[in-house]
């Protein structure tokens, strides 16, 4: 009997210490922390939903081509831009910041939502100056180019496209007067929503959803080979900015991706990138007409 109550004792005080435990790790953890474990658990949700319920339904092997240069492209950009340091471009601005829009509003729940909105409608007119301008399009187009779209593509950029949005959220500090923690808590809160767009199914209600935010299938029409779909729904969280400036545009595509691109494979989609620009590879005649001569 005593031996019992001394185990049912010894489990009790083991569950409690382990709960202190959790409680004091947890203590440790940063708003940044929580929202990494929040982007890995809205991945594996969006894979789980393109899996149960695809749109877009492709070979498995087609498919399997693209999760890892997808991802591999992703670790490469944030090994590369961990090595050179690139956030430190960020507490820079912040050092000498002192003046801009949100400088004299106080710090709480508000100033994250109106940073958050102002940071999308940004990334709205800068998505638009890749779209419009041919030396942007360049490094942008390696983000089209899968023709497999799925929850993965919204991790395949350019690094060169990163090492440019890297200096516009600079910029967008020192527009705004803000901290480092508001630029990366907000920056990270809307990678979610990057994630969420791509994925490759079809929700209950999505149509109402889209009178606020940039769902799958708004996202699918941006991901059109026709630049006549293509160039539109510029967003990455609220729909309003399309709607606003007339860019929105509710059609299903016939084909994703761009035409004539034939996938070359992570270090060949980087290395005929750049230089089939300046005619310096045999590629060319497979890669996309410039932009400027596709203008209609
Ligand atoms: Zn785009
Ligand atoms: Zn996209």
């Amino acid at each position: 009997m005593y031996k019992y109550d001394d185990l049912l004792n010894s489990i009790h005080e083991h569950i409690l210490n382990t709960l202190i435990a959790l409680r004091e790790w947890l203590h440790t953890w940063s708003i940044l922390d929580a929202l990494g474990v929040l982007f890995l658990t809205v991945l594996g949700l969006c894979i789980y939903l393109e899996a149960r319920n695809p749109v877009l339904t492709r070979q498995a092997r087609v498919l399997m081509k693209s999760y890892p240069l997808n991802l591999s492209t992703f670790f490469f950009n944030d090994l590369t831009a961990s090595l050179l340091s690139l956030s430190s471009v960020y507490y820079l601005a912040d050092a000498v910041n002192g003046h801009g829009l949100l400088v004299g509003m106080e710090n709480g729940p508000l100033k994250y939502i109106l940073c958050f909105i102002l940071l999308d409608f940004t990334m709205y007119a800068w998505h638009y100056l890749m779209h419009h301008c041919d030396v942007l399009w360049v490094l942008h187009r390696v983000h089209h180019s899968d023709p497999n779209l799925n929850v993965t593509t919204g991790l395949r950029f350019h690094f060169g496209e990163l090492l440019l949005e890297v200096m516009v959220r600079t910029g967008f500090i020192l527009a705004m007067g803000i901290t480092v923690e508001f630029l990366l808590v907000t920056q990270a809160v809307m990678s979610l929503f990057i994630l969420f767009h791509h994925t490759n199914t079809r929700l209950p209600g999505e149509r109402y959803l889209a009178l606020i935010f940039i769902v799958p299938r708004l996202h699918r029409a941006h991901h059109s080979t026709l630049r006549s779909e293509h160039d539109s729904n510029y967003g990455a969280v609220f729909s309003v900015w399309d709607r606003l400036f007339h860019t929105l545009r509710e059609v299903e595509p016939e084909q994703i991706g761009i035409e004539g691109w034939d996938e070359p494979g992570f270090l060949g989609m980087v290395k005929s990138c750049i230089l089939a620009d300046f005619g310096w590879t045999h590629k060319m005649k497979t890669l996309p007409v410039p932009i400027r001569k596709s203008r209609e």
